[in-house]
């Protein structure tokens, strides 16, 4: 540590000594995933306040060479966040860059730190009188920085769309450390390169994002959910047709949940009655919003849910009655990647493929997976409305999880090239980060290896951005 006290030193005058971390304690939160599945080290978690604290921190870490790790809330599951083990990078987290910027109404957008946790930037909104949609299970902790570097999804992507589509403008610290301010609040903006979209999904390798300028929505005077078992997995693709087609409200939610997947939470399960026993074992959350009034959109849902019933679609429906019971619903989805972890070690797939292909990959991959290991189950859950699936596998007993490792990478290896065949990919919305970077060549194709390695160089010559991930 000795031969960084000189860069130590410079970073504390930069940004105050208090948040520069060097001790094993203060930086041990920040080097681990949220897995626990990686773990790395680092000479110093550096803790900014602002996009020019930041650029003073990366043109430092330029002219002495020190890798950067730029890390949002550390929620990501595909340890993009965290260092090598080298301990000879820095970890520049935005936590500090809390600051709601500008709410503009009339343009229904929101600019923003790019540290500010996701439920803030929701109730921001919301205390506008607006929405801003983006929504998962991770939203007290993950920040919009996060978000965008992963360019995540969530729950709602069916009615609004991912990360990418929610952002108008950014705003980055380029690897040089220079501030480059695309914070525009326009709709249409065709004047070259979309260098926006270029770092949304980047994963901290290209820069890091210090600020975003985020879309709006009119706030949904009411929302419905219900449980619903369905009769197979078929039927959950007739199904999300079937409501789309039958409703005035949106759709704005639609997750395929496995009842194994379900029974990980039985106190949150037990007042469901009969729909966790489905003999499918298969159930959908879905989740209506609209403009009209909730009795209206309730009368709604019960029409189609008696229709479905008629078109032999589902075979049991749990409403919710009321805000309450609404949430709790929506708990027992957000508890699951949680709850997996008590089975001991997973082998989790992060995957999406066309909807269309969604059932045969399920009926041919467990096949599959049965005669490669018999001793392990699929945990399956995701959002089946935009094609994305949590494919996990989990050994059948605890004690058989040191088994289970030993035969991860063939599993893996097997979901993937199912996924490949079914026209799919092998990641949905985590991003590829430490986790898929091995497998990554052999997914893309030549050509868009070597123009992502090509755009790479020409941004960070020196590989001084969070190397080891993605490429
Ligand atoms: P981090 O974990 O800190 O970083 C993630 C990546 O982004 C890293 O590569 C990092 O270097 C980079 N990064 C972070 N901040 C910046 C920045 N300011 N500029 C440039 N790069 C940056 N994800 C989904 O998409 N949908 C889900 O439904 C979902 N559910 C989840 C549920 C749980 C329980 C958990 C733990 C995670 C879930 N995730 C989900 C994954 C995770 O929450 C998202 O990837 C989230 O976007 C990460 O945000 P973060 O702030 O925690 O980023």
């Amino acid at each position: 540590m000795e031969q960084y006290r000189a860069f130590i030193e410079r970073c504390q005058q930069l940004i105050g000594a208090e948040y520069v971390y060097t001790s094993d304690t203060d930086k041990s939160p920040f080097l681990t995933d949220w897995s626990k599945r990686y773990s790395g080290n680092a000479i110093a978690v550096l803790r900014p306040k602002n996009t020019e604290e930041v650029a003073a921190l990366v043109t430092l870490c330029q002219a002495e060479d020190i890798v950067i790790v730029p890390q949002g809330g550390n929620t990501g599951l595909c340890g993009g966040a965290t260092p090598q083990s080298k301990g000879s990078s820095v970890v520049i987290s935005t936590i500090r860059m809390n600051q709601i910027r500008e709410l503009d109404l009339d343009n229904s957008t929101i600019t923003l730190d790019a540290g500010v946790i996701l439920s803030h930037a929701q109730e921001a909104a919301l205390s506008a009188g607006k929405l801003f949609p983006l929504s998962l299970a991770a939203e007290g902790s993950c920040t919009i920085g996060g978000n965008l570097g992963t360019n995540a999804g969530g729950v709602q992507v069916l009615r609004y769309g991912n990360m990418r589509d929610l952002t108008l403008g950014i705003e980055v610290v380029t690897p040089s450390g220079s501030i480059f301010n695309g914070l525009r609040g326009l709709r249409k903006d065709n004047t070259g390169y979309s260098l926006k979209d270029l770092y949304i999904g980047s994963e901290g390798t290209l820069g890091i994002i210090t600020g975003a300028t985020l879309k709006l929505y009119p706030l949904p005077q009411s929302k419905v959910s219900s449980l619903v078992a369905i009769k197979d997995i078929n039927c959950a693709i007739k199904l999300i047709h079937k409501a789309r087609e039958s409703c005035n409200a949106d759709l704005t939610a639609f997750e395929l949940i496995s009842t194994r997947a379900l029974n990980l939470i039985p106190d949150k399960v037990k007042n469901l009655g009969s729909i966790i026993y489905t003999p499918s074992g298969w159930v959908v959350l879905l989740e209506f919003s609209s403009m009209e009034k909730e009795d209206q959109s309730r009368i709604q849902l019960e029409k189609f849910l008696s229709e479905a019933f008629d078109l032999d679609l589902i075979t049991d429906a749990v409403i919710a009655s009321s805000i309450q019971q609404s949430k709790d619903l929506w708990s027992i989805r957000e508890g699951i990647p949680e709850a997996q972890l008590k089975l001991g070690n997973i082998v989790k797939h992060d995957i999406s493929l066309p909807i269309s292909n969604i059932s045969d990959f399920i009926k041919e991959t467990e096949s599959k997976l049965n005669q490669l290991w018999p001793n392990m189950q699929t945990i399956i859950f995701g959002h089946v409305g935009d094609g994305n699936l949590h494919y996990n596998l989990a050994p059948l007993s605890p004690d058989l999880s040191s088994e289970l490792e030993t035969r991860r990478q063939s599993i893996n290896q097997l979901v993937h090239n199912q996924v490949y065949a079914y026209a799919g990919s092998f990641s949905a919305e985590h991003g590829i980060g430490q986790a898929k970077r091995a497998e990554l060549p052999f997914r893309k194709s030549p050509v868009e290896l070597e123009l992502m390695r090509e755009i790479k160089n020409a941004l960070d010559p020196k590989n001084l951005m969070n190397p080891g991930k993605v490429l």
